[in-house]
């Protein structure tokens, strides 16, 4: 059942149908969706975990459920191969059109989301890693040094983390639910000592929500005093999102307090950076209400700010997550200039 309720096609239906009422999809351009090639999945994921997913289409259902069980929450369907490689062709399509200069910025929704996919495993509702390869990509066709992933869902993307913890041309942040490790995925390298190695050092963000509950402010308030200051002097060239809703109010598996409109107040953020280019792929969906769903991914889509919002708190956040942010701040000054 829960299963059933976290990912479900819906989550683009609803999703489309909110643009459409909004009048928000009148002013975007829809941008056609292809299947990413072999190669392409190939910049992130090892061969033989590719060999492994292509079989699936010809799995019975028992076959598919043994598959599934191999890796940590994923189920397994004929046609996940097939969405699969839609869900990476539309990132890389926005990425594309971004870069090509056909439209400033955008949203892909995708589904099965990407962010918690390794290498060799699926993992989290996540096949292949649509973010990774569309930075992978970004990198190899147009040559990028400098790539910011944001990632705002309320778990931890582990998968990409380890895609490029070592790597110092991709700015990984994330922030998520963690409680000391207790939410899943349970990972000590979901801590906010966890900032890269080798050459990566510096280049791996992780802000963990030791407690539920935070609203706008404590949001708005890691925005401008841990990823902006860093992303300012990193000065990418192109910003992807891992734009999970699940970290949105009334969604039971974050149980956090921010309101749909900050959404749109963090991507206002975010267009300040790599002269706009700015390209969110759906994640995590947020498991109820749907509706809710639709209208966060209505508010995040790059328009004029026309939205307004009342915080809740003052913008210096929550008292725990000053806390949290000291040593936030020790972990990473040594790496940048601005924090
Ligand atoms: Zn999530």
């Amino acid at each position: 059942l829960f299963f059933a309720l976290v990912e479900v096609p819906e989550r683009l239906t609803v999703s489309y149908e909110a643009l459409v009422r909004s009048g928000l999809a009148d002013h975007c351009v829809s941008i056609p969706v292809r299947e990413a090639t072999e190669e392409e999945i190939l910049l992130i994921h090892s061969e033989e975990y590719l060999e492994k997913v292509k079989k699936t289409p010809h799995m019975s259902v028992q076959e598919l459920k043994d598959f599934a069980l191999q890796f940590n929450a994923v189920y397994f369907h004929p046609n996940s191969y097939h969405c699969a490689k839609l869900a990476v062709g539309a990132a890389l399509q926005l990425v594309d059109h971004v870069l090509m200069g056909k439209v400033r910025n955008g949203m892909a929704l995708v589904r099965p989301p990407g962010h918690h996919s390794m290498r060799d495993a699926a993992c989290g509702f996540c096949t292949f890693n649509n973010v990774a390869i569309a930075a992978q990509y970004a990198k190899q066709k147009y040559g990028l040094k400098r790539v910011l992933i944001v990632d705002w869902d309320i778990h931890h993307g582990q998968g990409v983390q380890y895609c490029f913890e070592d790597d110092p041309s991709v700015l990984y942040f994330s922030w998520h639910r963690y409680e000391h490790s207790i939410f899943w995925p349970h990972l000590p390298e979901s801590d906010y000592d966890a900032v890269g190695k080798d050459k990566g050092v510096g280049f791996n963000i992780n802000v963990p929500w030791n407690k539920v509950g935070m609203t706008n402010s404590d949001f708005l308030s890691v925005f401008c005093h841990v990823l902006l200051p860093v992303a300012y002097e990193f000065c990418p060239e192109l910003v992807l999102v891992s734009a999970g809703y699940d970290s949105g109010i009334g969604d039971p598996e974050g149980e956090m307090c921010a309101t749909p409109d900050i959404f749109a107040h963090l991507t206002h953020l975010l267009m300040n950076l790599a002269g706009g280019k700015v390209c969110a792929v759906l994640e995590c969906p947020g498991v109820y209400p749907l509706c809710a769903l639709g209208s966060q991914t209505v508010l995040v889509v790059p328009r004029p700010c026309r939205y307004s919002f009342h915080m809740t708190r003052p913008l210096k956040g929550h008292r725990l997550y000053q806390r949290s942010r000291r040593a936030q701040d020790n972990s990473h000054k040594r790496f940048w200039l601005l924090i």
